[in-house]
This record gives C-alpha cells, structure tokens and sequence, in this order.
C-alpha cells in the first residue's frame, strides 16, 4: 500500500479517522494511532474522549461509575419515554392516552424503587 498523498512512499500506517494510508512523513502521530491531518488528529481526540466518558458511564476498565445502578437508569430512560409518549398527545392533540399515562407511572414507581432498593442494598446491578 502507498501514501494517500504521497504515491512515490509507502504508508506506515492508517489515519484512525478517515483510514487513509499515510506514510511516515504525513502522519501525525497519536498516543494510540495516527492521523493524516490536524483536522483527522482532532477527530481522534474527539472519539477519545467519547470512548472515555462511555467508559466512566459503564463503569467499564479502571473507571469507577459514580452513577446510579444502570437498573435505576433504565427504568428512568422508559419512564421519561413514557411521559412524553403521554404528555406530547396531550399537548398537541389535546388526546389523553391513558395506557401511556398508566406505563408512565408504573416505569416511574418501577425507577424509584429500583433507586430505592439500590441505596438500601448498596448493591449495583
Ligand atoms: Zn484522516
Ligand atoms: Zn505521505
């Protein structure tokens, strides 16, 4: 394989954000890989940080979550689908669903206990 830009050189490796080839002159190199441009190198740091607060999130690797138990996260994330489910019919339509309304509060009771049941055990799920 030859440098994207260079086609007289050999690539050394690959850009991690566009997966150009580059050779040794054009690469920037990364603590974790290479880049073709500075626009490229930023990209990676972007991801970087990405990758690393989804690591934080999870509590994946040597990060610790400080999150609740992702039990009480889910619950949370249907309850609040729910009440827009409910809340934007109402709103804009006017129309009352009472199944959505019904769901809401039951994922709403179903996140307060796991939270609460998660504090008492301090158990993370
Ligand atoms: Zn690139
Ligand atoms: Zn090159």
């Amino acid at each position: 394989m030859e440098c994207f830009s260079h086609q007289d050189r050999a690539a050394a490796g690959l850009c991690k954000a566009c997966y150009k080839a580059v050779c040794r002159s054009c690469a920037i190199e990364l603590p974790n890989g290479l880049a073709c441009t500075d626009a490229c190198a930023q990209e990676v740091a972007e991801v970087n940080q990405i990758i690393e607060r989804s690591k934080k999130i999870y509590g994946i690797g040597r990060h610790k979550s400080r999150l609740p138990s992702s039990g009480v996260l889910l619950w949370t994330v249907f309850a609040v689908v729910m009440w827009g489910l409910f809340l934007v019919p109402y709103f804009v339509a006017d129309k009352l669903l009472y199944e959505n309304l019904a769901m809401a509060i039951l994922f709403s009771l179903a996140a307060g206990l796991a939270y609460y049941s998660a504090r008492r055990t301090g158990v993370q799920c």
